[in-house]
């Protein structure tokens, strides 16, 4: 395993690291989270992602109880929560970044992780209901409080990234140190165009989500998608309908060949491509199987053989094909 800084900060991530959305506490068992938390430590991964929303807690509730059994020592993984979309309840002081509902998520999380601090703080989407100014100051209090490590944004804009860093250096605050966007051969406008003024000037780091496209990536689908993936699965039809489309196969079938002439599998050269972008602090996986998370953590090395006459390829390729990634 390689470690980057997140951000400015001086946290080091694992570059890989794993996460637990629609998996944990829902299509997958829970022995077969804990044996994928087991492969991702023995590995290097040093840090764990999950949400207040994911499986309505139950996701949380998976990953404590697999942290409690493991008795890793604490100082040797990092662990995250994200705060807006609530976990379960959908009143108005169930959700959203507001005072309470930060404070009252952080503590809920801090019972179904069963840990004293989160290393990670999200802000899991930006909210128009609520000041930006009012959730600077409440992440700020809760890492004074010992509560939170550092704190961070998902899917916000560069503006509201930015207003959040004003308002902190106006009061002396500390302010958001990543942000989580999704990233991969499909989704780069954020990461490569919209946040590049960011990294210069505020330092932001990103542990980016979906590397391979909830799947799409790994060139396993046809049209109807995998039997026994995520996009068959019951109240996903819109996840299927986003990720799955007939331009993507035909761009899947193009890069695959890429990938075949560099002897790597796809889904290991779409993740070890997301990790040639050094504003990339860490990539999340995620994996269903046990073999899945043994393919994917091969990136790592995979990485190296991306020259700069491969990534040219890539983007011919992607170009070739209508994509509409950023020049
Ligand atoms: P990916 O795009 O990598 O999709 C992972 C899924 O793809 C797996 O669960 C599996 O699904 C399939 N897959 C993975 N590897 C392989 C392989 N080698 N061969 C075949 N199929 C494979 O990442 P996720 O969408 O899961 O996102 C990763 C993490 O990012 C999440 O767990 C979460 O922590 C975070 N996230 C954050 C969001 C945010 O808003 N902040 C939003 C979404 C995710 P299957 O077997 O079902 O096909």
């Amino acid at each position: 395993m390689r470690y980057r800084r997140l951000g400015r900060s001086g946290l080091q991530l694992s570059e890989l690291s794993l996460g637990s959305w629609l998996t944990f506490g829902k299509q997958i068992a829970d022995g077969t989270a804990e044996a994928l938390m087991k492969i991702a430590y023995d590995n290097g991964i040093n840090f764990f992602d999950n949400a207040e929303i994911y499986a309505r807690g139950e996701s949380e509730r998976v990953m404590g109880r697999i942290l409690k059994k493991m008795e890793w020592p604490r100082d040797t993984w990092c662990v995250s929560s994200k705060v807006f979309f609530g976990a379960g309840g959908k009143l108005p002081t169930q959700t959203g970044l507001h005072r309470k509902h930060v404070v009252e998520a952080c503590h809920d999380a801090l019972k179904r992780l069963q840990v004293e601090h989160l290393d990670l703080y999200f802000c899991h989407r930006p909210d128009p209901d609520t000041p930006i100014s009012e959730t600077v100051w409440t992440m700020h209090q809760l890492i004074m409080q010992g509560k939170v490590m550092y704190w961070g944004t998902s899917e916000w804009s560069a503006s509201e990234i930015a207003e959040a860093h004003a308002v902190a250096q106006e009061h002396h605050l500390l302010a958001p140190v990543m942000e989580q966007p999704q990233y991969n051969l499909f989704h780069r406008e954020k990461v490569e165009k919209e946040f590049a003024p960011l990294y210069d000037t505020v330092g932001l780091g990103t542990t980016i989500w979906s590397p391979l496209a909830s799947g799409v990536l790994s060139g396993k689908h046809d049209l109807e998608g995998d039997v026994s993936s995520r996009l068959r699965m019951a109240g996903l039809e819109w996840l299927k309908e986003r990720e799955l489309t007939a331009q993507r196969m035909a761009k899947v079938k193009e890069l695959k060949e890429v990938a075949e002439e560099l002897g790597l599998s796809l889904p290991v050269f779409a993740i070890a491509w997301c990790l040639r972008n050094p504003h990339v602090s860490t990539v999340i996986l995620g994996a269903s199987k046990t073999a899945q998370l043994e393919e994917n953590l091969k990136a790592v090395d995979a990485q190296d053989r991306f020259t700069t006459e491969v990534m040219d390829r890539v983007e011919k390729t992607l170009r070739a094909m209508g994509s509409s990634t950023p020049g």
